[in-house]
């Protein structure tokens, strides 16, 4: 946003109220005397009527935003029946769905322990291409029977443009991982199933490289995009990523959009995935995504990072989380 002051203005006092407002900028002395204000990227959200209203102020210049129909979507967002942006959403299941027993069995307990989706991957793209890649189409109707089941719905990543069209009949949240966020032709193809897109973030994507990737699943015709913050790549290996607590409340309070955390991949470990949720909420999260596993020690693919049933539970409790008896197809509103 670039301001303009009239000649007669006192850039003192136009000054403080723009920070009253929560701006900061940068004075730009132009021609003939004419004074601009250049607002700084750190600043609050704000309309530029707003700014306009403030005594001094001649004009207001915007650039159009790289992202105007994410700028459109709602805060609060009906996914299925289930509501994002009001109490937090609670999706947990195992990295990989490894046979239709383990994920019926997690599937009851993820119901039980109050999540409205079950996650898990058919398609795994891993980082090895040594490492158990998933189960594919099979596992997709293991997890639909298994969520039908016990009332929940399913998220699952779509690693490829030949895939999406399985995942989007299977799944009522078509995810986008994180090694795919820039893949330009697996957005278009995820937003043209036509479905609501989970984005996860790149795990070295910049928030605006993240918005347009969410701008472009809306642009193709998704109709609402929830993004997940999964860690991104640091410095220090204790920890698988660092989950970037800022960003979430950057996204949630400045921007009003839908952000869910992921711990689990934010931190890779087991024992660090409760306190990781509680800031994740406490920063303005929608949303978790929990990885949990009946057996981690024999886990397919992340079992260190994968909670036990009981203690998805216990998290879960903790955090507020509504439990739900285990029944068939225990109804979740709409
Ligand atoms: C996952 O959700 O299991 C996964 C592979 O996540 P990410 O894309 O964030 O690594
Ligand atoms: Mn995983």
């Amino acid at each position: 946003m670039l301001i303009t002051l009239h000649k007669s203005a006192e850039l003192a006092h136009v000054r403080s109220e723009l920070v009253a407002l929560g701006l900061w900028v940068e004075v730009l002395y132009g021609e003939a005397g004419i004074v601009h204000l250049r607002v700084l990227p750190h600043s609050r959200q704000v309309a530029a009527e707003t700014v306009l209203g403030v005594n001094g102020v001649a004009d207001v210049a915007c650039a159009r935003s790289p992202h105007p129909l994410l700028d459109e979507q709602d805060a609060s967002l009906r996914i299925a029946g289930v509501e994002f942006g009001e109490a937090p959403v609670l999706i947990a299941g195992p990295c990989a769905v490894e046979s239709p027993e383990q994920i019926a069995k997690v599937a009851a307990r993820v119901a039980r322990a109050g999540g409205s989706f079950l996650r898990g991957g058919a398609f795994k793209p891993r980082s090895s291409p040594y490492s158990f890649q998933g189960h594919g189409a099979e596992a997709l109707a293991w997890m639909r029977e298994a969520a039908d089941e016990h009332g929940l719905r399913v998220v699952t990543e779509a690693p490829s443009v030949e895939s999406v069209a399985a995942v989007a009949e299977a799944a009522e949240l078509i995810q986008i991982g994180s090694r795919n966020m820039h893949n330009q032709a697996l957005l278009a193809a995820a937003g043209s199933a036509g479905r609501p897109v989970l984005l996860k973030r790149g795990m070295a994507a910049t928030v605006e490289e993240w918005l347009a990737a969410a701008e472009a699943c809306l642009l193709h015709g998704a109709p609402s995009v929830i993004l997940c913050e999964r860690g991104v790549r640091g410095f220090d290996p204790r920890t698988r990523n660092l989950l970037d607590v800022g960003a979430i409340a950057l996204l949630s309070e400045v921007y009003g959009l839908p952000v869910i955390a992921d711990p689990s991949h934010g931190c890779g470990r087991r024992d660090l995935v409760g306190p990781l949720a509680g800031a994740a909420l406490a920063a303005g999260a929608a949303g978790l995504i929990l990885e949990t596993h009946d057996a981690a020690g024999e886990a397919l693919s992340d079992g260190p990072q994968a909670l036990s049933p009981v203690e998805l539970e216990e998290l879960a409790g903790r955090l507020g989380f509504v439990a739900r008896g285990i029944g068939p197809r225990a109804a979740l509103s709409g």
